[in-house]
């Protein structure tokens, strides 16, 4: 009697086939390279190998775990969430549905930042740097990694990702610049000043939470997504704030939603206390970080 394995073997291949077919009817639009990444991860090979092993045949376990994997992609549960990873900056970082994914169009505020801590403080070799919401740690270990002279402060109000980010900046090595405390905006912090503050608040206007893609809107945390009303809640908070936080000719840089630069300029010019104020749109052309100088 003639075998018929090939028809019930399950080949890299052929399985990366048919999960392009499955997620791609649940509306993802990346649903070959996320299955790929999927099997990737659950094989413990990165895509290079995976493509080198097209003819592997997956163990009946490894099948049974791919499924569920596939089926919680399928249902619209972020690929980084199933993963646990997601790099930021050429940095590996862990997540949780504690934090929010670490978004590429982020790393303009790092760019920003260093570039302007360059130019203001070129000597100073004990530079103090706070990021407000820190999530998974995501900016302040690439800016401690970018400033080596930095101490740098990491806030957040969740346990959770307080938590999150200790491993992450432990998993980069980088836990003898970065210290992480849990509260509200400024208040762990007590009398400290800082040459730079940043910070990637809530900006989702309410209204606006419903109509997100159900990654974002069904998984990622609210606490991380909903600015209020318009999605400037935070910022009304942060930026009257900011000022006696500040260094002498220190920076405030905050990340924003599209067509939010406005607003949130006219909310540092009301403090009277900032100059050089200015958006930096990102790469796709969308206003995204808002920056200014503490006067002197
Ligand atoms: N950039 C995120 C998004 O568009 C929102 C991040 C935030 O509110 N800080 O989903």
């Amino acid at each position: 009697m003639t075998q018929t394995v090939s028809e019930t073997t399950w080949s890299v291949l052929k399985l990366i086939k048919w999960t392009a077919g499955y997620l791609s009817e649940k509306g993802i639009s990346t649903a070959r390279l996320d299955g790929e990444l999927l099997l990737a991860h659950l094989l413990g090979m990165d895509r290079t190998h995976l493509y080198m092993n097209f003819d592997q045949p997956l163990t009946k376990e490894e099948l049974a775990a791919f499924k569920s994997l596939v089926k919680r992609r399928g249902n619209r549960e972020p690929l980084q969430y199933i993963t646990e990873r997601q790099e930021f900056w050429s940095m590996p970082f862990k997540v949780s549905p504690n934090v929010l994914i670490p978004r590429p169009e982020t790393e303009l505020l790092v760019e920003e930042a260093i570039k302007a801590i360059k130019a203001t403080f070129p000597q100073d070799d004990s530079l103090n740097i706070l990021d407000i919401g820190t999530g998974s740690g995501a900016l302040a270990a690439a800016l401690a990694k970018e400033i080596k002279s930095a101490s740098i402060i990491g806030v957040d109000i969740s346990d959770e990702a307080i938590a999150l980010a200790r491993e992450n900046i432990e998993l980069n090595d980088l836990s003898s610049s970065v210290t992480l405390l849990q509260g509200d905006l400024f208040k762990p912090v007590g009398e400290k000043r800082f040459h730079l503050i940043v910070s990637n608040p809530p900006y989702i206007p309410h209204h606006e939470l419903k109509a997100l893609q159900p990654e974002v809107s069904q998984y990622e945390p609210l606490s991380a997504l909903d600015g209020g009303e318009d999605g400037l809640d935070y910022y009304r908070e942060l930026i009257p704030k900011a000022p006696e936080y500040l260094m002498p000719e220190g920076w405030l840089m905050v990340e924003h939603g599209m067509g939010q630069a406005e607003e949130i300029i006219a909310l540092f010019e009301e403090t009277g206390s900032f100059t050089k104020i200015e958006n930096v749109n990102d790469l796709a052309g969308i206003d995204r970080v808002v920056k200014g100088q503490l006067a002197d």
